[in-house]
């Protein structure tokens, strides 16, 4: 029997010298490294109690929506700048590799709401960090935070500190 990890490709320097790129669509083009995909981050919500997940464009939505649906929540899109057809609230983060600015409906989360994050992937945390200010913005409580992968190097935990993070795979 396959173990999650075993379905995650490992590409040196890409995209630039000295990164190891792992790679979420090896995972995905396999069903049954998908479905240990969803089953895992979605054990990592047993007992927990909420009312929404949100996920970031584009790899959070292919994890999130699922989750959510299996789950019987309702899932929000954070988009990149420009995506969003109502009013929105944004923000500027840093990325591994540049910057980036994000955005979520002003309507999407209710004042009180308690709010699950889901993505693929923490490098440096910037992503997550710029959307659990969007959720409180808005009002929402972040009550966990799930990743398949964390890549530990960066340290992204240190820009989520005092949330409930928590990830399937981690690489040193
Ligand atoms: P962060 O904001 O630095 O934590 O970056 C997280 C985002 O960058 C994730 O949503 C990933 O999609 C992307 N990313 C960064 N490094 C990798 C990688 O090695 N593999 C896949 N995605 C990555």
């Amino acid at each position: 029997m396959k173990k999650i990890e075993d379905y995650v490709r490992s590409i040196p320097d890409f995209p630039e010298p000295g990164i190891i790129f792992r790679d979420v669509t090896s995972v995905l083009q396999s069903k049954d490294g998908l479905k240990l995909a969803i089953d895992q981050m979605q054990a990592l919500l047993k007992d927990v109690e909420f009312d929404v997940i949100a996920g970031p464009e584009s790899r959070g939505f292919i994890f999130g929506v699922p989750i959510a649906y299996n789950l019987n929540k309702a899932f929000i899109p954070v988009r990149k700048k420009g995506k969003l057809p109502c009013e929105t609230v944004s923000m500027e983060y840093d990325l591994e590799y540049g910057k980036a600015v994000i955005e979520m409906h002003k309507d999407a989360i209710k004042p009180g709401q308690k709010v699950v994050i889901i993505d693929d992937l923490i490098a440096t945390g910037g992503t997550i960090e710029a959307i659990t200010k969007l959720i409180e913005e808005l009002g929402g409580e972040v009550i966990k935070i799930i990743f398949l992968m964390e890549l530990k190097g960066l340290n992204g935990r240190a820009k989520l500190q005092g949330y409930d993070v928590e990830a399937v795979i981690k690489y040193e």
